[in-house]
Protein backbone atom coordinates (compact mmCIF):
# COMPACT_ATOMS: atom_id res chain seq x y z
CA UNK A 1 0.00 0.00 0.00
CA UNK A 2 1.57 3.19 -0.92
CA UNK A 3 -0.49 6.64 0.22
CA UNK A 4 -0.56 9.62 0.46
CA UNK A 5 -2.78 12.36 3.30
CA UNK A 6 -3.06 15.32 2.36
CA UNK A 7 -4.96 18.20 4.54
CA UNK A 8 -4.54 21.44 5.86
CA UNK A 9 -2.42 21.95 9.09
CA UNK A 10 -4.05 20.72 12.19
CA UNK A 11 -7.04 18.43 10.14
CA UNK A 12 -5.67 15.03 11.78
CA UNK A 13 -3.28 13.38 9.34
CA UNK A 14 -0.93 12.55 11.39
CA UNK A 15 -3.30 11.24 13.97
CA UNK A 16 -5.05 9.57 11.66
CA UNK A 17 -1.86 8.19 10.15
CA UNK A 18 -0.09 6.73 13.30
CA UNK A 19 -3.09 4.70 13.05
CA UNK A 20 -2.75 3.43 9.70
CA UNK A 21 0.55 2.62 9.62
CA UNK A 22 0.04 0.42 12.66
CA UNK A 23 -3.13 -1.50 10.97
CA UNK A 24 -0.39 -1.85 7.23
CA UNK A 25 2.53 -2.47 8.67
CA UNK A 26 3.99 0.47 6.94
CA UNK A 27 6.34 3.52 7.58
CA UNK A 28 4.82 6.90 8.41
CA UNK A 29 7.13 8.94 6.02
CA UNK A 30 6.28 13.36 7.67
CA UNK A 31 8.42 16.12 5.60
CA UNK A 32 7.43 18.16 8.60
CA UNK A 33 8.93 15.62 11.19
CA UNK A 34 12.24 15.21 9.39
CA UNK A 35 12.39 18.71 9.22
CA UNK A 36 12.01 19.66 12.33
CA UNK A 37 14.50 16.47 13.50
CA UNK A 38 16.43 18.25 10.80
CA UNK A 39 16.23 21.63 12.55
CA UNK A 40 16.56 19.81 16.44
CA UNK A 41 19.87 17.68 14.81
CA UNK A 42 21.11 21.79 13.66
CA UNK A 43 21.50 20.56 9.98
CA UNK A 44 18.39 23.07 8.69
CA UNK A 45 19.65 25.87 7.01
CA UNK A 46 18.72 29.16 8.99
CA UNK A 47 16.63 30.23 5.92
CA UNK A 48 14.94 27.29 5.95
CA UNK A 49 13.91 27.42 9.99
CA UNK A 50 12.94 31.14 9.01
CA UNK A 51 10.57 30.15 6.56
CA UNK A 52 8.93 26.96 8.41
CA UNK A 53 8.87 29.60 11.64
CA UNK A 54 6.67 32.03 9.18
CA UNK A 55 4.28 29.17 8.02
CA UNK A 56 5.86 29.04 4.87
CA UNK A 57 6.74 26.14 2.30
CA UNK A 58 10.09 24.90 2.14
CA UNK A 59 11.71 24.56 -1.77
CA UNK A 60 10.23 21.48 -3.15
CA UNK A 61 14.01 20.48 -4.17
CA UNK A 62 14.93 19.75 -0.36
CA UNK A 63 11.30 17.74 0.15
CA UNK A 64 11.76 16.21 -3.06
CA UNK A 65 15.16 14.83 -1.88
CA UNK A 66 14.26 14.19 1.66
CA UNK A 67 11.23 11.92 0.10
CA UNK A 68 13.81 10.32 -2.49
CA UNK A 69 16.44 9.33 0.15
CA UNK A 70 13.43 7.94 2.89
CA UNK A 71 11.57 5.72 0.38
CA UNK A 72 14.68 3.81 -0.47
CA UNK A 73 15.14 2.56 2.68
CA UNK A 74 14.16 -1.51 3.20
CA UNK A 75 11.26 -0.40 5.71
CA UNK A 76 9.40 1.32 2.65
CA UNK A 77 9.65 -1.37 0.66
CA UNK A 78 6.47 -2.61 0.62
CA UNK A 79 4.57 0.45 0.85
CA UNK A 80 4.56 3.72 2.63
CA UNK A 81 2.31 6.52 4.07
CA UNK A 82 3.40 9.90 3.05
CA UNK A 83 2.20 12.32 5.62
CA UNK A 84 2.41 16.31 4.40
CA UNK A 85 4.27 15.16 0.60
CA UNK A 86 3.33 16.14 -2.22
CA UNK A 87 2.21 20.14 -0.71
CA UNK A 88 2.47 21.09 -4.78
CA UNK A 89 2.16 20.22 -8.08
CA UNK A 90 6.24 20.32 -8.82
CA UNK A 91 6.44 17.98 -5.97
CA UNK A 92 3.52 15.57 -7.28
CA UNK A 93 5.31 15.74 -10.43
CA UNK A 94 8.55 14.85 -9.01
CA UNK A 95 6.55 11.72 -6.72
CA UNK A 96 4.98 9.77 -10.19
CA UNK A 97 8.91 10.48 -11.54
CA UNK A 98 10.28 8.54 -8.74
CA UNK A 99 7.85 5.76 -8.95
CA UNK A 100 8.18 5.12 -12.00
CA UNK A 101 11.27 4.67 -12.00
CA UNK A 102 10.78 1.95 -9.46
CA UNK A 103 7.79 0.43 -11.32
CA UNK A 104 5.68 1.38 -8.66
CA UNK A 105 2.69 3.87 -8.37
CA UNK A 106 0.56 5.36 -5.66
CA UNK A 107 -2.56 3.59 -4.55
CA UNK A 108 -4.59 6.22 -2.75
CA UNK A 109 -4.39 9.93 -2.01
CA UNK A 110 -6.33 10.73 1.06
CA UNK A 111 -7.61 14.26 1.25
CA UNK A 112 -9.15 15.12 4.90
CA UNK A 113 -11.79 17.60 5.24
CA UNK A 114 -11.81 20.17 8.14
CA UNK A 115 -13.53 23.58 7.86
CA UNK A 116 -11.34 26.34 9.00
CA UNK A 117 -12.24 27.33 12.24
CA UNK A 118 -11.58 24.00 13.34
CA UNK A 119 -8.44 23.88 12.06
CA UNK A 120 -7.59 26.97 14.18
CA UNK A 121 -8.83 25.19 17.27
CA UNK A 122 -6.92 22.00 16.59
CA UNK A 123 -3.27 23.27 15.53
CA UNK A 124 -3.06 25.97 18.80
CA UNK A 125 -3.92 23.50 21.10
CA UNK A 126 -2.15 21.33 19.70
CA UNK A 127 0.86 19.48 22.12
CA UNK A 128 3.02 16.60 21.26
CA UNK A 129 5.11 14.42 24.12
CA UNK A 130 8.79 15.38 23.11
CA UNK A 131 9.91 11.65 24.32
CA UNK A 132 7.35 9.41 22.53
CA UNK A 133 6.34 11.78 19.93
CA UNK A 134 2.29 11.05 21.15
CA UNK A 135 -0.28 13.98 19.51
CA UNK A 136 -1.95 15.18 22.50
CA UNK A 137 -4.71 18.09 22.16
CA UNK A 138 -5.26 20.69 25.42
CA UNK A 139 -9.42 20.70 24.70
CA UNK A 140 -9.86 16.74 22.74
CA UNK A 141 -6.90 14.59 23.86
CA UNK A 142 -5.70 15.58 27.24
CA UNK A 143 -2.16 14.44 27.71
CA UNK A 144 -1.14 12.81 31.02
CA UNK A 145 0.13 14.37 33.79
CA UNK A 146 3.59 12.95 33.35
CA UNK A 147 3.86 14.34 29.66
CA UNK A 148 6.90 16.19 28.64
CA UNK A 149 4.82 18.57 26.10
CA UNK A 150 6.55 20.68 23.26
CA UNK A 151 4.21 23.19 21.78
CA UNK A 152 5.20 23.85 18.00
CA UNK A 153 6.38 27.11 17.20
CA UNK A 154 4.27 27.58 13.94
CA UNK A 155 0.98 26.30 16.06
CA UNK A 156 0.24 29.98 17.16
CA UNK A 157 -2.96 31.46 15.86
CA UNK A 158 -1.19 34.19 13.27
CA UNK A 159 1.33 31.57 11.89
CA UNK A 160 -1.72 29.18 11.53
CA UNK A 161 -3.98 31.09 9.89
CA UNK A 162 -0.76 32.16 7.76
CA UNK A 163 -0.10 28.33 7.01
CA UNK A 164 -3.76 27.42 6.49
CA UNK A 165 -3.90 30.13 3.57
CA UNK A 166 -0.42 29.02 2.01
CA UNK A 167 -2.35 25.52 2.16
CA UNK A 168 -5.33 26.80 0.26
CA UNK A 169 -3.57 28.43 -2.75
CA UNK A 170 -1.11 25.49 -3.00
CA UNK A 171 -3.94 22.47 -3.08
CA UNK A 172 -5.58 24.57 -5.40
CA UNK A 173 -3.57 22.61 -8.42
CA UNK A 174 -2.93 19.75 -6.21
CA UNK A 175 -6.28 17.96 -5.87
CA UNK A 176 -7.48 18.65 -9.48
CA UNK A 177 -4.20 16.89 -10.32
CA UNK A 178 -4.75 13.53 -8.54
CA UNK A 179 -8.58 13.80 -9.38
CA UNK A 180 -7.44 13.45 -12.54
CA UNK A 181 -4.92 10.72 -12.12
CA UNK A 182 -8.71 8.75 -10.32
CA UNK A 183 -6.32 8.80 -7.28
CA UNK A 184 -8.65 11.24 -4.98
CA UNK A 185 -10.33 10.28 -2.05
CA UNK A 186 -11.55 13.18 -0.07
CA UNK A 187 -12.67 12.39 3.90
CA UNK A 188 -14.65 14.23 5.97
CA UNK A 189 -12.63 14.70 8.91
CA UNK A 190 -15.10 16.24 11.28
CA UNK A 191 -15.83 14.13 13.96
CA UNK A 192 -14.33 12.40 16.79
CA UNK A 193 -11.27 10.37 15.72
CA UNK A 194 -12.73 6.97 15.83
CA UNK A 195 -14.85 8.14 13.55
CA UNK A 196 -12.74 9.56 11.29
CA UNK A 197 -10.56 6.60 10.87
CA UNK A 198 -13.43 4.03 10.25
CA UNK A 199 -14.09 6.75 7.03
CA UNK A 200 -9.96 6.00 6.20
CA UNK A 201 -10.13 2.29 6.59
CA UNK A 202 -13.52 1.74 4.80
CA UNK A 203 -11.87 4.29 1.88
CA UNK A 204 -8.54 2.00 1.96
CA UNK A 205 -10.12 -1.25 2.01
CA UNK A 206 -12.17 -0.32 -1.20
CA UNK A 207 -8.70 -0.29 -3.01
CA UNK A 208 -6.60 -2.71 -1.96
CA UNK A 209 -9.31 -5.44 -0.07
P1 LIG B 1 -2.04 17.41 11.15
O1 LIG B 1 -0.97 16.34 11.12
O2 LIG B 1 -2.98 17.30 9.98
O3 LIG B 1 -1.48 18.79 11.27
P2 LIG B 1 -2.71 16.34 13.82
O4 LIG B 1 -2.99 14.91 13.58
O5 LIG B 1 -1.42 16.70 14.46
O6 LIG B 1 -2.94 17.19 12.45
O7 LIG B 1 -3.93 16.93 14.68
C1 LIG B 1 -3.99 18.30 15.07
C2 LIG B 1 -4.57 18.40 16.48
O8 LIG B 1 -5.96 18.03 16.47
C3 LIG B 1 -3.90 17.48 17.49
O9 LIG B 1 -3.86 18.14 18.73
C4 LIG B 1 -4.83 16.26 17.56
O10 LIG B 1 -4.80 15.64 18.85
C5 LIG B 1 -6.19 16.89 17.29
N1 LIG B 1 -7.10 16.01 16.52
C6 LIG B 1 -6.80 15.22 15.46
N2 LIG B 1 -7.90 14.61 14.99
C7 LIG B 1 -8.93 15.03 15.76
C8 LIG B 1 -10.36 14.78 15.77
N3 LIG B 1 -10.92 13.94 14.88
N4 LIG B 1 -11.11 15.39 16.70
C9 LIG B 1 -10.54 16.25 17.61
N5 LIG B 1 -9.23 16.54 17.64
C10 LIG B 1 -8.42 15.94 16.74
P1 LIG C 1 0.99 20.11 9.48
O1 LIG C 1 1.08 18.70 9.99
O2 LIG C 1 0.50 21.03 10.55
O3 LIG C 1 0.23 20.19 8.21
P2 LIG C 1 3.77 19.79 8.79
O4 LIG C 1 4.35 19.23 10.04
O5 LIG C 1 3.43 18.81 7.71
O6 LIG C 1 2.47 20.62 9.18
O7 LIG C 1 4.73 20.87 8.16
C1 LIG C 1 5.33 21.87 8.94
C2 LIG C 1 6.11 22.84 8.05
O8 LIG C 1 7.16 22.11 7.37
C3 LIG C 1 5.30 23.46 6.92
O9 LIG C 1 4.61 24.63 7.35
C4 LIG C 1 6.41 23.78 5.90
O10 LIG C 1 7.15 24.92 6.28
C5 LIG C 1 7.33 22.58 6.03
N1 LIG C 1 6.94 21.48 5.10
C6 LIG C 1 6.50 20.24 5.45
N2 LIG C 1 6.23 19.49 4.37
C7 LIG C 1 6.49 20.28 3.29
C8 LIG C 1 6.38 20.09 1.88
N3 LIG C 1 5.93 18.94 1.34
N4 LIG C 1 6.73 21.13 1.08
C9 LIG C 1 7.20 22.28 1.58
N5 LIG C 1 7.29 22.55 2.90
C10 LIG C 1 6.95 21.55 3.75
Amino acid sequence: MRLVFVGPPGAGKGTQAKVITEKWKIPQISTGDMLREAKANGTLPQDLIEKMKAGGLVPDEVVIDLIRARTEKDDAKGGFLLDGFPRTVPQAEALTKLLDSRGQKLDIVVALDVPKELLMERACLRRTDKRTGQIYHLKYKPPPPDAILEHRADDHEDVVRNRVDVYEKMTADLLPFYEKAGLLKRIDGVGDVEAVTQRVVRALEQVRG
